[in-house]
């Protein structure tokens, strides 16, 4: 097992994270060239494959939730995809746990696009607390929702576990009946940039490489690869002043066949043995990760091992963490069962086709979202949406639209898990529902600023919230405006936004 360095191990999260071992990796690591080596190529004409008013890149939570809230603003919208599903990491990086909705009062702050999703999904593929429960203290609400990851801090919550092929399936066709026309197997490459403006992008697939021009863009990618090929400045430490760490990486897997309550039967009758099943399981693999139920009770979810040390958008570390993960998958099945209840009959039903990356850059936008914005709980005037707060003693987060807004460039909007915040707030705007709210809120804002021809930053807000509001969002506007400020002021007025834009 490699060493962790000092700042990996002040970042150390969660149970037990740790690096693979060094000397596997060489058997498959390619040998870079002795002494740094580059090669020419030739300049060349890109034919053009589409021209669009918004072009959203990427199809995860904030890029599918920008597609269908810009196309339903009334912009001619085109997605653009590299793998054959949508839903990023909540299909393909089988994060199948949707993470909370609900605030503390069990009041329903992601609305919208998410909301709707989820209750479009067939009944049978989406497990939650039912709605009369959420925000509920009570003892043995709580204990039973905890099992089945639906309370949190002794409350429950809208945290529902998905099935992650419906939400593929239905993604598609909610956007095909929206008219949102779809790239799939396209991977975006290059921005073509004119100054300050990003005039399109040219992708790869099957058919070589070409390009796509538009109006408004939204990168979507979730690591933030336009922005940084646009030469844009980022932020990239996912702990304040953590030189250069990257947060922990892994492939998660889903095992059918299993007896889930029997599981938590064991769990909750057993303690001591459950724990001396972890110990030695954590013994014998270097490392015990826990199962938790999918959306059906003979479906176990594998959310780890959390590989740390490792930067997501660097090739040679996605290549290891994806063989060190599958290795720690098979040495978790004979390990589980064998010894646990419920486990027996288990089998490796699916390892993620795309791998677990919780942060890699952040933007750097007109605005930026910190914990001391919501320690103080502010509320900005350009606000776009509100999540759920990390404990009770913050109110809800007031989101500003200009945290998704490059500052840099006239028409790039960047929503999703790199907006730009500082990393205590990443660790929870990026969870899926808060990806869904910035998403939609930046589709909308793309389809205004095309309709209107104006840089992106230039936007006014109170058309921004007037159109996210008719799509269904939740605004702390719409709220008891006594409740809905609590914690402290709100920031400077911040109603009509000018872009500061420098040249790349
Ligand atoms: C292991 C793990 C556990 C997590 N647990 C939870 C949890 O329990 N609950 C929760 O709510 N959230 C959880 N999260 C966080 C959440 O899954 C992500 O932060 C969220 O999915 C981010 O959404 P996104 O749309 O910003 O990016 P992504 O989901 O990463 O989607 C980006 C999409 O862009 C595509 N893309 C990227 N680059 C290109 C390109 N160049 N060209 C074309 N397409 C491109 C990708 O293929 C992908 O489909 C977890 C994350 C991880 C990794």
């Amino acid at each position: 097992m490699r060493e962790r360095s000092a700042d990996e191990e002040a970042y150390h999260v969660g149970t037990a994270a740790m690096s693979t071992d060094a000397a596997l990796d060489e058997a498959f690591t390619p040998s870079p060239p002795t002494e740094p080596l580059t090669v020419a190529e030739p300049a060349r004409e890109t034919p053009v494959h589409a021209i669009t008013q918004v072009l959203v890149v990427g199809g995860g939570p904030a890029g599918f939730a920008a597609a269908l809230a810009a196309r339903r603003a009334g912009a001619e919208v085109l997605l653009v995809e590299r793998y054959n599903h949508l839903g990023g990491l909540s299909t393909g990086g089988l994060v199948i746990w949707i993470d909370r909705m609900t605030d503390w009062n069990g009041r329903l702050v992601i609305a919208g696009i998410g909301q709707e999703l989820l209750e479009r999904l067939p009944q049978d593929a989406v497990a939650g607390a039912p709605r009369n429960l959420w925000g509920s203290n009570s003892e043995d609400r709580v204990a039973y929702w905890r099992e089945r990851q639906g309370a949190f801090r002794d409350t429950v919550t809208w945290s529902p576990m998905i099935d992650p092929e419906w939400l593929k399936y239905l993604s598609v066709e909610m956007l095909i009946d929206a008219g949102v026309k779809l790239l799939l197997h396209s991977w975006v490459a290059e921005p073509l940039l004119d100054r300050q403006r990003v005039r399109g992008v040219t992708f790869e697939s099957k058919q070589g490489r070409r390009a796509i021009l538009a109006e408004v863009i939204v990168d979507a990618t979730g690591d933030l690869d336009l922005c940084a090929r646009a030469g844009l400045e980022f932020e990239a430490d996912a702990k304040a002043g953590g030189g250069g760490i990257a947060h922990c990486l892994n492939t998660g897997w889903l095992w059918a066949g299993v007896d889930f309550a029997r599981w938590l039967k064991f769990k909750r009758d057993d303690p001591q043995a459950h724990r001396q099943l972890m110990t030695d399981a954590g013994e014998a693999l270097g490392f015990a990760e826990r199962p938790v139920v999918g959306w059906s009770n003979d479906v176990a979810l594998f959310l780890g091992p959390r590989l740390s040390g490792y930067s997501g958008v660097d090739v040679t570390d996605l290549t290891r963490v994806e063989v060190e993960s599958r290795r720690r998958m098979v040495a978790h099945l004979d390990h589980f069962r064998r010894r646990a209840p419920g486990f027996e009959n288990a089998w490796l039903m699916l390892s993620a086709p795309q791998i677990g990356v919780r942060h890699t850059r952040r933007l750097i936008g007109l605005d930026k979202l910190t914990a001391d914005d919501w320690r103080q709980g502010i509320r900005h005037h350009d606000e776009i949406g509100v999540s759920p707060s990390p404990s009770q003693k913050f109110a809800n987060v007031s989101v500003p639209y200009r945290a998704l807004v490059a500052r840099d460039a006239e028409n790039l909007l960047a929503p999703g898990r790199h907006m730009s915040c500082d990393p205590q707030t990443q660790a929870f705007m990026r969870e899926i529902p808060q990806c869904w709210l910035t998403g939609q809120a930046a589709g909308v804002a793309a389809a205004l600023a095309a309709s209107r021809e104006i840089p992106v930053g230039e936007l006014d807000a109170g058309a921004l919230q007037a159109e996210l509001r008719r799509q269904g969002a939740y605004l702390q506007a719409d709220a008891d405006s006594t409740a809905a400020v609590a914690g402290g002021p709100p920031r400077g007025p911040k109603v009509s936004i000018t872009a500061d834009t420098p040249a790349f």
